[in-house]
């Protein structure tokens, strides 16, 4: 019984909730920032010697942060919530 009540407690209910900055009361403007992103762009060569772009690839090795757009408050703990919700 007292495990089943600590399960609840460990996942808050607020995944249907807003985002909003607790520092300025911000709920629409965010942004994040990525450390250590590596970006590949695949071509393919032409046989007139041109080159086309084919993709584009981005891999974030590093941190992933969460800011509010107003204030610039660090809002990271919200990430998780933040990517459940981007469609
Ligand atoms: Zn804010």
């Amino acid at each position: 019984m007292e495990t089943e009540i600590a399960q609840a407690r460990r996942i808050p209910p607020k995944s249907r909730t807003r985002i909003c900055c607790p520092h300025c009361g911000n709920d629409t403007d965010f942004f994040e920032i990525a450390d250590g992103v590596v970006l590949t762009t695949r071509y393919l060569q032409n046989s007139d010697g041109s080159f086309i772009q084919e993709s584009d690839e981005s891999q974030v090795l590093g941190e992933i942060k969460f800011f509010c757009g107003e204030c610039n408050q660090d809002l990271s703990e919200y990430h998780n919530h933040f990517l459940e919700m981007l469609f």
